[in-house]
């Protein structure tokens, strides 16, 4: 059995060997090319077990502006691999499943953010990282979930038209002194769970903390114990004399929470906070995008430019 598998005894005899296969080819492929594996905390377990780096989008875009390797395969969703290839466009950045998309990154589009922008002239346009390179291009500064409130405090505007999510950016509105022009976009995995939910989890488990992701609705948000990006939930645990914790946001985190944190419990309020599209990725999709060096981001001028100047202006935060 491969060393990084060596802990997955929760495995039956042939799913182990089916992992240890196709583990043991990705891991010569990625010698061979030079590649790192950028992970994001919402990956399926499989994919957790041979990242290089697991993080939020934060911590990811950071990543990838230190990258050494030649080739970034960037396990996650596209606007994430778009984001790192705008950072660093010496390297080659693979998406391994071509159709791996944010549907909230898809709710705001440039035509109408531009329309949106001669009805504010005096706002600032800040961009939720789960946008598209174009999006980025035609804003003043991005923002991840861990950072937005930060980035908003920073402008000198005092009007900012925020996008696209409007959970997050209300939980921006109410914690500055900022006027936010809210977006109508949402994340569907986070927006489906309701408070109701959330308060029924912790009638079975009254000692737990209530951690929320701030894609969450504002009901579930003022609820929580701690409104965190998923890096921050990790922070928070480390951190918590708590010994269980109900985790809202996508349930691909637990198994790295389970994995660093093993002495506390984790309880899920909803069987339905999975995003699809993170799912996507598979071993067998990584396999074959390292054999066939597919499917390779990259992000034309001058939106790239323009993209990483909103991106850098955030990453000086
Ligand atoms: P994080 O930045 O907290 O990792 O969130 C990314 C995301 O897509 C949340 O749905
Ligand atoms: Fe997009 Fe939501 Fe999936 Fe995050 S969880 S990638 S915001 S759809």
């Amino acid at each position: 059995m491969l060393a990084t598998l060596e802990h997955r005894t929760d495995l039956d005899a042939k799913e182990l060997a089916y992992r240890s296969e196709l583990t043991e080819k990705i891991l010569r492929l990625k010698k061979e090319h030079n590649a790192t594996i950028l992970v994001h905390n919402y990956q399926r377990d499989e994919i957790q077990d041979i990242a290089d780096v697991s993080g939020d989008s934060l911590a990811l875009a950071r990543e990838a502006t230190q990258v050494k390797a030649d080739v970034i395969v960037f396990c996650g969703v596209h606007f994430m691999a778009e984001t790192a290839a705008i950072l660093n466009p010496s390297k080659k950045v693979l998406l391994p499943v071509k159709e791996s998309g944010c549907p909230m990154a898809d709710m705001v589009t440039v035509e109408k953010l531009q329309r949106v922008k001669l009805d504010y002239p005096e706002a600032a346009v800040v961009s939720y990282v789960n946008s598209s390179a174009a999006v980025k291009a035609e804003s003043d500064i991005c923002c991840t979930s861990s950072n937005a409130i930060d980035v908003v405090k920073a402008l000198k505007e005092e009007q900012v038209i925020f996008v696209p999510d409007q959970n997050l950016g209300r939980y921006v509105a109410q914690n500055t002194d900022k006027k936010i022009i809210l977006w109508k976009g949402f994340c569907a995995t986070h927006h489906r769970l309701h408070a109701s939910e959330v308060l029924r989890c912790k009638e079975n488990y009254p000692g737990a903390e209530v951690l929320v992701h701030p894609e969450c609705r504002e009901e579930v948000i003022a609820i929580a114990d701690a409104v965190c990006s998923t890096k921050a939930m990790f922070n928070h645990v480390e951190n918590s004399a708590a010994k269980s914790f109900i985790i809202c946001t996508e349930e691909g985190i637990i198994y790295n929470l389970k994995k660093a944190y093993p002495d506390r419990q984790y309880h899920v309020p909803s069987e339905h906070l999975i995003c699809a599209n993170m799912k996507l990725t598979t071993l067998g999709w990584v396999l074959r995008s390292l054999q066939n060096m597919q499917y390779e981001v990259t992000v034309e001028e001058p939106i790239r430019d323009q993209a990483r100047i909103a991106l850098e202006r955030m990453l000086a935060i």
